[in-house]
């Protein structure tokens, strides 16, 4: 039987709940992070907690945890649960309050960390690569709830995924509130173009990946030109190659933007070729 963190006990999934004034739930108020760990070992732990503590930190939310007692969770989670390869999902909420929105009725933030597994697509998926449709629905805008901030409230990432599947894609492309390409719905966005590996910068409207510094980092050491710079949607239809990066997705290739087919259509090889070296690294640093 799986068993949660939620507050201090490790709790059975059955038993699993919290309650309905917590504002995680009333507001989404709250931040989170998705985790993978590779043969039972967690891969790059730290970043995630540091952003974690970021998002938090920016949402004006103490974490009721220290740094490495979390760490600790997370790793508690693995074992306890006896898994290998597993996905993480960490959350601190704002707490239990009344129903109104005023955060200083909720004394006490919330923790809870589930370990279990994860599959966002089919093999069949990462052989033949993924369709997108830009969405109409934009991330929020930088000096809003800034994507940056990896907070409970995932609404318009949602509203883009179901356009998406309205429209027959596999996946949604998000642009930023403004212009510009920000993000998939829970993955970064890259293209290649004349074997140089192009991603919107950190401080562009996305949230940043830890995948995506992961990719970058691989893709310059293999001697590709890596750069970050702010991308159209022209720019991801000329391309070469197109694929995305995420904890849950790890690298997926995309064949198909707004009907357009980026490149030949197949999943191109610098595209598998990271996707290789992105398995090896996290079997070697795991
Ligand atoms: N953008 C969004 C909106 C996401 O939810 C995620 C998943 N955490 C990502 C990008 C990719 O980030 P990471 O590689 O850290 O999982």
């Amino acid at each position: 039987m799986p068993r949660i963190w939620i507050d201090g006990s490790w709790i059975e999934k059955a038993d699993a709940k919290i309650s309905v004034f917590d504002h995680g739930l009333l507001y989404g108020d709250g931040v989170f992070e998705g985790i993978r760990a590779y043969g039972g070992r967690i891969f790059r732990l730290r970043q995630h907690l540091e952003r974690l503590y970021a998002s938090a930190k920016a949402i004006w939310l103490e974490v009721p945890v220290p740094f490495d007692v979390m760490a600790r969770i997370c790793e508690e989670a693995i074992r306890l649960n006896d898994l290998q390869d597993a996905y993480i999902r960490l959350l601190v909420t704002r707490g239990v309050g009344d129903l109104g929105l005023d955060p200083r009725k909720c004394p006490k933030a919330s923790v809870i960390c589930i370990a279990d597994r994860i599959a966002l697509f089919s093999p069949e998926v990462y052989e033949r690569g993924l369709t997108m449709m830009t969405a109409a629905t934009p991330v929020h805008h930088r000096e809003g709830v800034s994507p940056r901030i990896k907070s409970l409230n995932y609404l318009a990432h949602i509203l883009a995924k179901i356009e998406a599947i309205a429209a027959g894609a596999d996946e949604a492309l998000m642009l930023e509130a403004g212009s510009g390409v920000s993000e998939g719905v829970g993955e970064n966005v890259f293209c290649v173009r004349k074997r140089v590996v192009v991603t919107p910068p950190a401080y562009a409207g996305i949230l940043r990946g830890i995948t995506r510094d992961a990719v970058l980092e691989i893709a310059a050491q293999a001697g590709y030109e890596v750069r970050e710079s702010n991308l159209t949607r022209y720019e991801l239809f000329t391309a070469d190659e197109m694929f995305l990066t995420g904890t849950a997705a790890e690298l997926v290739g995309v064949v198909k933007l707004d009907g357009r087919v980026i490149g030949d259509g197949k999943v191109g090889p610098v595209t598998r070729d990271l996707a290789a070296r992105f398995k090896a690294l996290v079997a070697r640093e795991s």
